[in-house]
């Protein structure tokens, strides 16, 4: 057989991640200057990260960590959550929200989401109160936020702790006011994939300074330094310290937040204006809830219409990926994995996030994408969606 004839180079769009990080290059000589001073691991910037972030949330205290998974099992361990407690939480998140309160020995328990918010139903969360009950972790789903006054008011009158997971909310405010900069225990990502990153990392916003150290001594071994040789451990921690090269990348992403998430809001409205037009309106697309004040978007979600289509969410992503767009199935409702059907969940139990799960598709959404990415992307999805639709 003989080779093939060269391919004839066409011009091709290059292919389009549903998200991308955007470092600049003041950010990436600033890591080279870490990466030469000798100090590598958790120390002078980490320190400068935490006084930034604490500023941002109205001086509170801030602590940072290697994810945003660790910041909630800590918040829990600080509020002394643990065996025969319940934690009510969303079956639709990143699955590290309820796994935290397995970690801590806690029983997650449920609610069922807003269909329309795609948050922790709140009008459902007193159903769900026991005596076992000690907190509530909320998700702000694509950086929406669930209603502040609405949960806080609920919490103080049943004496619940609350751990905001606003892993996705990093920029986000409520009325007027930034996520993070007011409430109980709010925990932030910084995941590659979040409104800013560390590569990997998180914080976590405390109520004092007491639960400050407390955090501090349950992110590495439990040690509490004194003097020039004092050491003392008195409780079980772990190894959560976030390096100094990440704290490096940190706090050159902090200054562009203003701007990564006027851009989000600007790529959204876009969003809006083409899948809002009339000939689209037949194809039964859920939009996300239009909030243009307060969300971050940390991404933009739809809702595919199951009943209507003639393949499967898997079928569609694949055929977006040929046509060179990435989509995203965020998230698989949590009470149907494996792990959480052993302890008794199943199929049924949550309606709403059983359908988001299996329907929800996110679009391509960060920074450095252009109004014409956008356009590309609604031109795709509804050539694939009108293939399909079943009248
Ligand atoms: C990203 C994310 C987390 C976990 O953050 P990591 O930094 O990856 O540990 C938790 N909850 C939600 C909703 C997230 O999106």
């Amino acid at each position: 057989m003989s080779a093939p004839p060269a391919a004839t180079p066409k011009p091709v769009l290059p292919f389009l991640p549903f998200t991308r990080p955007t470092i600049d290059d003041e950010t990436i000589a600033g890591v080279v200057e870490v990466l030469k001073s000798g100090w590598l691991t958790s120390g002078p910037q980490v320190k400068a990260l935490e006084a930034s972030l604490s500023e941002y949330c109205g001086g509170r205290p801030v602590r940072v960590f290697n994810s945003g998974t660790c910041t909630m099992e800590i918040a829990l361990r600080i509020a002394g959550v643990g065996p025969g407690h319940e934690v009510i939480t969303s079956p639709l998140s990143w699955v590290a929200t309820s796994n935290v309160v397995l970690e801590v020995g806690a029983r997650p328990v449920f609610v069922d989401i807003d269909p329309v918010t795609r948050n922790l139903d709140l009008a459902r969360v007193e159903a769900a109160i026991t005596p076992a009950t000690r907190a509530i972790i909320p998700v702000d789903l694509a950086g929406l936020p669930v209603d502040r006054d609405r949960l806080h008011a609920l919490a103080q009158k049943h004496r619940l702790r609350v751990v905001e997971d606003a892993a996705q909310a990093f920029g986000s405010t409520w009325q007027g006011r930034r996520i993070g900069a007011f409430g109980d225990f709010v925990s932030f990502s910084f995941h590659p994939n979040k409104n800013i990153t560390t590569i990997e990392g998180g914080a976590l916003v405390l109520n004092s300074e007491a639960e400050a150290k407390l955090a501090e001594q349950y992110r590495l071994q439990g040690v509490v330094r004194s003097g020039q040789d004092g050491m003392e451990v008195e409780l079980v921690g772990g190894k959560f310290n976030l390096t100094d090269v990440a704290a490096r990348v940190g706090l050159g992403q902090l200054p562009h937040l203003e701007e990564f998430t006027e851009k989000r809001r600007t790529l959204a409205r876009e969003y809006f204006a083409l899948l809002r037009a009339p000939e689209l309106q037949r194809l039964g697309l859920r939009l996300p809830v239009p909030d243009f004040a307060q969300s971050n978007w940390h991404m933009f979600q739809v809702i595919l219409p199951e009943e209507r289509l003639g393949v499967k969410r898997a079928d569609v992503m694949a055929e977006m990926h040929a046509a060179g767009i990435a989509t995203g199935a965020h998230y698989p409702a949590i009470h149907l994995f494996a792990l959480y059907r052993r302890q008794g969940w199943k199929p049924g139990d949550f309606p709403h996030a059983e359908y988001a799960g299996r329907n929800i598709l996110t679009l391509p959404l960060f920074p450095a994408m252009t109004k014409d990415d956008v356009s590309h992307v609604v031109r795709a999805l509804a050539a694939i969606l009108s293939a399909h639709l079943q009248s």
